[in-house]
């Protein structure tokens, strides 16, 4: 049984070999956002989407409502259409409206730094939070996306399907300097390498340190 100093030395290791198999600093972020508030768009669109389609889709957006205010007045319906293929499409729009105009009334347009503030925004949850304290902010964060859930119990940092308690979990062991970026990289690792139900063990550089690992 490992202890819990033995688990924060390999989150170290690993977190190392994350870096530098994925070594660009900057865009880990695979969402494209021209500012914080395109961000805090794009991320509630993600929801059961993939970043590729909600990043077809954000272009004639942002034309279209270019600021919290321009979507605090926009008629619902119409958002609607143009969010049409992101899926959940009544819902999503119907959160982006209300949540630009809680910015509008509550922040003065302005996005939140705190958690609370920032879930208290309709359609936020903890993960976007997270993505906007990290990517905006710098502040420690960790999201608990899918991939990030799905290969830190594979590699024993987290024993746990639900996000809150995996984000409680890495909070313990991970640098709160690097959380956030280690938490891309294993978005990063997810699609490239460690496929959900083809993982290819074999170029994985993690798979010393991964109890699932494939022989070779
Ligand atoms: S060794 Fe295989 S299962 Fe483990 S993290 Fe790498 S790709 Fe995923």
């Amino acid at each position: 049984m490992e202890n819990a100093s033995a688990r924060k030395q390999r989150a170290m290791r690993i977190t190392t070999l994350l870096e530098e198999a994925y070594p660009e600093s900057a865009g880990l972020c695979s969402l494209h956002a021209q500012n914080d508030f395109e961000l805090l768009v794009a991320a509630r669109l993600s929801a059961q989407c993939t970043d590729a389609r909600v990043n077809l889709v954000t272009p004639a957006l942002f034309a279209r409502y270019p600021n919290p205010q321009a979507f605090a007045e926009a008629d619902v319906t119409e958002v609607e259409q143009l969010v049409r293929t992101c899926g959940f499409h009544h819902t999503k729009a119907k959160d982006l409206v209300a949540m630009s105009q809680q910015l509008c009334a509550r922040h003065t347009g302005t996005i939140p730094e705190s958690m609370e503030a920032l879930t208290a925004l309709q359609g936020v949850g903890r993960k976007i939070a997270n993505l906007i304290r990290g990517d905006v902010f710098g502040l420690p964060a960790v999201v608990a996306d899918t991939h990030v859930i799905r290969i830190t119990n594979l590699l024993g940092l987290a024993e746990s399907r639900t996000p809150a308690n995996v984000e409680a979990q890495l909070r313990k062991l991970l640098n709160p300097a690097t959380s956030n970026d280690f938490c891309h990289r294993c978005v990063l690792h997810g699609r490239a390498v460690c496929v959900a139900r083809r993982p290819q063990c074999a170029a994985c550089v993690l798979c010393n340190e991964c109890m699932f690992a494939s022989p070779r």
